[in-house]
């Protein structure tokens, strides 16, 4: 029976237009984020400084998480822990109810879509109103991200203009890309003005300073973080840097890796809430601080390089797989190679280890993050994790396991650490290579079945004259 995931993925195949609308949009990140980085050295440079930076700050991690505990409680700034995401989620509403809020305007954040945010608040009777251009528009169409920085990458212009059309029927139909963006601009400009909460994510937290960075490109985060009277900001863990030096580098090779641009539009930095004599800001910031299995993925050496993502998107980019299939496939918050990676160690193997095998190890992901997580060894790693059974930090580790695939490698095992007995079977396959089937089930569906040699490979050395043994 074919899983949900190779149901999206055979739908996903099948739609020549959005993957060739996919195509061109990722051949454009590609060919920007080259041309931001002419100075190969350069980039190196940068890769190893922005990976020391952020394995220094997970290197201390508990340290840090203190310390920024301790400076943002200073600056005035509420800091809250939340082990999973209901947590994080209970947290928010309290909040919430303590403004008597109906509704809140949201910039962009990554984590309350992890969350379920928007859908759990509007199980208690509150709006949550997206704010960020691309976040608008799915959430016009009752849709989720395709993409961590794009969420509407999967939507053509036309689509965009028929949506709004539909949705705001006052307005003129338009296909003009401005003038559909002004209107989103119009609606939400009086909604920032009223809203009683803003919620953000958080790109950096700067641990020496007690700081808040938020990179954006629309300046929805701003408006969000500065004009409601409450500030709720989430995000993971591992956001966390060690100091305000920290910051330059990351933003250096941030924007260049994500859409190719030499720097955002805007960089947001919250150290408190308005002080007295300041024009603007929120008089309450809060900072939640989600867990949702990130400790568990920082208690094994070798996994915890997936949390020095700094989210650029470049690996998704850049990933032949997501390409072809778009980012609705993966059914995660996370697609592509970091979804691929992070969202079966969130979750649990048994829930997304599926993904792991839908990737061609080509290697494009390592070789493009900025902070060189070696995604295709990670890949291979959670592979192994699948189909073992020992004691493993990874949740859920063995439950890919099928007896008898076990078993045969086993026997493949043997039978190659025993000379004779592979001789043995080397032989035997060339006597009766005529009697192995062409079609192999679903293997061959999409593959030629490789035909098996009149001889053996000691037999064909032998023929040459090759001294093999
Ligand atoms: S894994 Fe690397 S390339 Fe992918 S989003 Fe994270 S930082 Fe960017």
């Amino acid at each position: 029976m074919k899983t949900e995931f190779r149901i999206q993925v055979d739908q996903a195949l099948g739609k020549q237009d959005v993957r060739a609308h996919f195509r061109k949009a990722m051949d454009t990140l590609m060919t920007n984020r080259r041309n931001q980085f002419p100075d190969n050295a350069e980039l190196q440079r940068l890769r190893d400084q922005a990976q020391v930076i952020r394995a220094n700050a997970l290197s201390k991690l508990p340290e840090l998480l203190e310390q920024l505990e301790a400076n943002l409680t200073q600056n005035g700034i509420h800091v809250h822990w939340a082990e999973t995401t209901d947590e994080a989620n209970d947290i928010v509403l309290k909040i919430m109810q303590k403004h008597n809020a109906t509704w809140m305007i949201k910039g962009k954040s990554m984590v309350s879509e992890e969350m379920g945010l928007n859908h759990f608040l509007e199980s208690k009777g509150i709006e949550a109103l997206e704010s960020d251009l691309g976040e608008f528009i799915i959430q016009l169409d009752g849709e989720t991200p395709s993409h961590i920085i794009m969420p509407a990458i999967h939507k053509s212009k036309e689509q965009i203009a028929k949506l709004f059309n539909e949705k705001f029927p006052d307005i003129p139909y338009t296909e003009d890309v401005d003038t559909l963006t002004r209107t989103a601009r119009d609606i939400l400009r009086e909604k920032f003005y009223n809203a009683p909460v803003g919620l953000s994510g958080v790109n950096f937290a700067v641990a020496e300073t007690g700081t808040l960075c938020l990179v954006e490109n629309e300046g929805n985060g701003r408006m969000s973080t500065t004009i409601p009277p409450v500030h709720i900001a989430v995000t993971g863990i591992e956001k966390v840097v060690e100091k305000f030096s920290d910051i330059p580098p990351l933003l250096s090779i941030l924007p260049r890796s994500a859409t190719g641009q030499p720097i955002t539009t805007y960089f947001n930095m919250i150290s408190s809430p308005r002080k007295q004599g300041e024009k603007d800001g929120p008089e309450e910031v809060h900072l939640v601080l989600l867990d949702n299995g990130r400790s568990r993925i920082y208690s094994d050496p070798e996994l915890l390089a997936t949390l020095r993502c700094i989210r650029c998107g470049a690996c998704i980019n850049h990933c032949p797989v997501y390409v072809r299939i778009g980012g609705h496939s993966y059914g995660t918050v996370y697609p592509g190679p970091i979804g691929t990676i992070l969202e079966p160690q969130k979750s649990g193997l048994s829930v997304h280890g599926e993904l792991v095998q839908a990737s061609s190890l080509c290697g494009a992901c390592g070789e493009v993050c900025p902070v060189r997580i070696p995604i295709p060894n990670i890949i291979n790693r959670l592979r192994y994790e699948g189909v073992h059974q020992e004691e493993s930090s990874v949740l859920d580790a063995g439950s890919k396991r099928k007896p008898m695939e076990a078993i045969t490698w086993k026997a493949w095992s043997w039978a190659a650490t025993h000379p004779s007995m592979y001789n043995l079977g080397s032989n035997l396959a060339t006597q009766v290579r005529k009697l192995v089937p062409n079609h192999l089930g679903a293997w061959t569906s999409v593959r030629t079945a490789p035909a098996i040699a009149d001889k053996t490979l000691h037999q064909q050395l032998k023929a040459l004259g090759v001294d093999h043994e």
